[in-house]
């Protein structure tokens, strides 16, 4: 297409899906690059600068070639880019179930409502804790999912609070994810426990399998 536009490509491959109640699944995961926040436990810093720009349709036909009809589309922060939206509207057509996991700093809502949101919430200890866009709760239904990553048990009592504030755990599903390196899994899934709620541990499947190495 001539005039079709372009999104700023990370990376793209072929993987189980590492996080979320679709962890386990195979799944196309398209990394675009740049991201408004530097969280101080992200594991993508990569996906800050290295680009390559690619037309829709070419990244369409890159997806086809998989042979999966699981994409999630994710970053760097997605929403960052204007083609995102127009992305995930094209995989839709195209009858591909479509994922996109986001900082939540940006509006969700101009993201098309079948789209399965993964929307991260700040907590303080990622250093970007008041980056989250509360008005996105809104836009946020049974099928998205909420993530905490939490770095102590300060940042895991302040997610608590705000399940507990906003009913969230009643609405849909939320992932706890212990920070690597900060938090050990098994002290995460005993204050789940004693939270009361109905928090889903979230690790890292693609680390368990294949440590840092990347697009895996
Ligand atoms: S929002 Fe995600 S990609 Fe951006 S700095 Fe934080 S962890 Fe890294």
């Amino acid at each position: 297409m001539a005039h079709d536009i372009t999104v700023m490509l990370n990376e793209i491959f072929f993987s189980l899906q590492g996080e979320s109640s679709w962890q386990g699944l195979p799944c196309v995961l398209v990394r675009l690059t740049g991201c408004n926040l530097r969280c101080g436990y992200c594991d993508t810093p990569y996906a800050y600068q290295e680009v390559r720009e690619i037309r829709l349709g070419e990244i369409v036909k890159e997806i086809g070639k998989f042979g999966c009809r699981l994409v999630e589309i994710t970053g760097g922060e997605p929403l960052a880019q204007p083609g995102t939206v127009l992305l995930a509207r094209r995989l839709l057509r195209l009858g591909y179930t479509v994922m996109v996991e986001t900082n939540g700093s940006f509006d969700i809502s101009m993201l098309p409502d079948s789209v399965i949101k993964i929307a991260d919430i700040k907590t303080p200890g990622s250093g970007a804790g008041k980056s989250f866009r509360w008005d996105n709760l809104k836009h946020l239904n049974k099928k998205d999912e909420i993530k905490f990553v939490v770095t102590s048990r300060a940042d895991f009592d302040w997610a608590v609070r705000h399940v507990k504030k906003h009913g969230l755990a009643d609405k849909l599903t939320v992932n706890i994810s212990p920070a690597a390196g900060t938090v050990s899994e098994t002290d995460a899934a005993k204050w789940i426990l004693e939270s009361g709620y109905p928090l889903r541990l979230n690790l890292q499947l693609h680390r368990i399998l294949w440590g840092d190495k990347r697009a895996v």
